[in-house]
């Protein structure tokens, strides 16, 4: 278990910076709430971000499997606790590593274009991976590890409980979707996520990850990727820019 958090102060300090900032911008944008009504949006929102500060500092501690001892930081994941989207990739690489953030290297630089596209914000959405540490050399995650690192990642998921959630890669849908189908067969569509028995399933948009864009770049390709994005902004109800 990870070092304890404190759930007030960091509620109070989330608080201060939700008041500070221009607040989150998807969930609840259509008409300005009561102010009670705010300030209950604005509580539910500040604990369901200590809730997730306290799966990040799990993530610090973990050494569940090989990977802990030879990452440099863990990358839990990071957003909007209100996200409309997720998106979840394979694992850090290099730059991620460094830095204890998702998505910061070549293919994070392109997923920022994409979300961009969409006419969003990085603070709109909430980014993770199916893999909280580095895989040596950037090999592919294993079974053993994927086994060891969900669970936190399914308790992110069931905080954030976003509308959709974008998989980006085989390694992703096929984790998130428990199938061996190819990533070429399971994208373009809505599929579900199971978050349990008696839950409704989270719709699952898997499209081809960013990293594979840039090595494989073909106007098809993103041309793909970008049909897969509108479908998941016309579900949301968002505009197409
Ligand atoms: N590739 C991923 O799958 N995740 C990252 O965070 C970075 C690159």
């Amino acid at each position: 278990m990870g070092k304890n958090v404190n759930i007030d102060k960091a509620v109070r300090q989330h608080l201060e910076m939700e008041q500070f900032f221009s607040g989150f911008s998807l969930k609840g944008t259509a008409r300005a709430p009561e102010p009670q009504q705010q300030k209950e949006d604005d509580m539910a929102t500040a604990q369901k971000a200590a809730e997730l500060e306290t799966i990040a500092e799990e993530v610090k501690q973990c050494c569940k499997c090989g990977l802990g001892s030879t990452r440099t930081n863990a990358v839990p994941g990071e957003g909007n606790p209100n996200a409309l989207i997720m998106f979840v990739g394979e694992g850090p690489g290099a730059d991620e590593d460094a830095q204890g953030r998702p998505f910061v290297g070549r293919a994070g630089q392109l997923l920022d274009k994409i979300i961009a596209a969409c006419g969003l914000k990085r603070s709109d959405v909430f980014i993770a991976n199916i893999l909280k540490c580095r895989p040596p050399g950037n090999r592919d995650p294993r079974a053993d590890e994927i086994i060891s690192c969900l669970p936190y990642l399914q308790r992110q998921i069931e905080k954030i409980n976003p509308e959709i959630i974008v998989a980006l890669g085989a390694h992703a849908a096929r984790t998130l979707l428990n199938t061996t189908k190819s990533i070429g067969q399971l994208r373009g569509q809505f599929l579900e996520y199971y978050t349990g028995i008696d839950r409704t399933p989270i719709k699952l948009m898997a499209t081809y990850h960013p990293a594979y864009l840039l090595r494989n770049y073909s106007p098809d390709n993103r041309r793909k990727v970008w049909e897969d994005m509108k479908k998941v902004l016309t579900e949301l109800g968002l505009p197409i820019p």
